[in-house]
């Protein structure tokens, strides 16, 4: 067994790379030589590729990447009768070291959605729509336990949703669910500035910067909107359609104060309405195993078709007092007994309780403190009270619970990242200090 750096054997690896696509080893698109280079060789994207051969012949490839502080494992493949021999394992450590010494500025390397190699993939067992690079690592597949058991960790789950447009049948109770959206002063429409006010706003209140940055900017295409007094309250779109008919949107929302009332539901269904009309002919979706989307999608008739890890290992450690211990449970370094996770936040069972029931939340992103919170991650933070009741109620807390926040010395805070204990199970003291 031989792994060297990629001396111009684009050929062999297209081919092995084309033979794992048609086998069905993997759901990305076949490819040429010339995009191979242009895929894995870029040199603006840092790249590093390796070959494996059994004595003249190339039976595996791996390339990967590195910009900042993060690197990206873009591919590895074997051919399928060179596999358990130890391979992949090699070409993996082989692109951790190139990259690791290359960029002394990295800290990780993951396997994620937004990797500047984007490797277009098709929705199996459908006319082959591309869809751009895989949000992880196909869970479906035995890269998951391959990259689980070189220390790669997952720390979220994306579902890829999918619905032929054709299947869609706005849900029965539709009609009933706008009719009493009405009686509330809700209408689902699209928008009209001349209307229409409040769409700032909305992204204030469910703090997502992307989508307003993004929809701020197109608001003279159609989106459909839910309006109470002529102020706009949620909205999906902009709506478009990709040329292989793929229906496209930025975003779907509701205002925090109006949720659970099926406003999402309605304006989702508005949404793959609208989709059709402009001729688009099937949608995929991607969402995080535990984001409320995914009810919407599911109440529509979508389902996964595929789940994908994203995960990452870590390389370097950051400074001590950035990668605290509660960064090194998001990361997977250290193990938690998980309650409740989902892309921002992270909740698990303290190690040392003070209660029957001692929950620690904490957001992903390190905060210090208290102090720390800030018009940009304040979106975190009412995130996690929105989520508190719910982990009280799946802990069975029905007769109450405590919330706090130990901020800086007098208050006894011992890890600096800022995390809400939510303790209950038992009457508590009535004195809180
Ligand atoms: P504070 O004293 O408010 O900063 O709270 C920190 C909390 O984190 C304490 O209650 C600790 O018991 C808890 N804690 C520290 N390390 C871990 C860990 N590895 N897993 C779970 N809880 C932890």
């Amino acid at each position: 067994m031989t792994v060297r750096e990629y001396r111009n054997e684009a050929d062999a690896c297209v081919m092995i790379f084309n033979l794992l696509c048609e086998n069905g080893d993997t759901l990305f698109k076949p490819i040429t030589a010339e995009r191979f280079e242009e895929l894995f060789l870029d040199p603006s994207i840092g790249p590093a590729v390796f070959v494996g051969y059994e004595g003249d012949r190339v039976i595996a490839f791996g390339a990967g990447n590195c910009a900042g502080e993060t690197g990206y494992i873009t591919y590895i493949g074997v051919l399928p009768e060179y596999r358990r021999r130890g391979y992949g394992k090699a070409i993996a450590e082989k692109l951790e070291g190139a990259l690791a010494g290359a960029h002394p500025e990295m800290k990780k390397i993951e396997l994620v959605f937004y990797n500047p190699t984007e490797l277009p993939w098709f929705i199996p067992g459908h006319a082959p729509h591309d869809h751009a690079g895989q949000p992880g690592v196909d869970m479906s597949t035995a890269a998951y336990p391959f990259y689980e058991s070189l220390g790669y960790r997952a720390w979220t789950v994306q579902n890829t949703y999918y619905l032929p447009l054709s299947e869609y049948r706005t849900p029965d109770e539709m009609a009933r669910r706008l009719e009493s959206l009405r009686e509330n002063g809700i209408e689902i429409t699209y928008y009209d500035g001349s209307r229409h006010g409040g769409f700032s706003e909305l992204f204030d209140n469910i703090g997502n910067e992307g989508w307003r940055r993004r929809v701020m900017a197109r608001l003279d295409e159609d989106i459909v909107v839910a309006v109470k007094d002529g102020k706009v309250i949620g909205y999906t779109g902009p709506l478009s359609v990709s040329k292989e008919g793929r229906g496209l949107f930025c975003g779907i929302a509701v205002r925090t104060e109006y949720r659970h009332h099926g406003i999402g539901k309605a304006l989702f269904a508005g949404l793959c309405k609208g989709l059709s009309e402009k001729g688009a002919t099937f949608m995929s979706l991607f969402t995080g195993d535990n984001n409320p989307a995914r009810y919407v999608y599911e109440s529509a008739g979508f389902g996964i078709v595929r789940s994908f890890a994203t995960m990452r290992k870590i390389i370097r450690k950051k400074e001590k007092d950035t990668m605290c211990i509660f960064c090194e449970i998001v990361a997977g370094n250290i193990p938690s007994n998980k309650v409740y996770e989902d892309e921002k936040i992270l909740a698990f069972r303290d190690i040392n309780p003070q209660a029957p029931t001692h929950i620690v939340v904490i957001p992903k992103e390190h905060i210090p403190d208290m102090n720390g919170i800030n018009a940009e991650n304040s979106g975190l933070i009412a995130h996690i009270f929105e989520t508190i009741p719910k982990i009280a109620a799946a802990e069975g807390l029905k007769n109450g619970y405590r919330v706090i926040s130990n901020c800086g010395p007098d208050a006894c805070q011992s890890v600096k990242h800022i995390h809400f204990h939510i303790l209950g199970g038992t009457q508590m003291a009535d004195k809180m200090a």
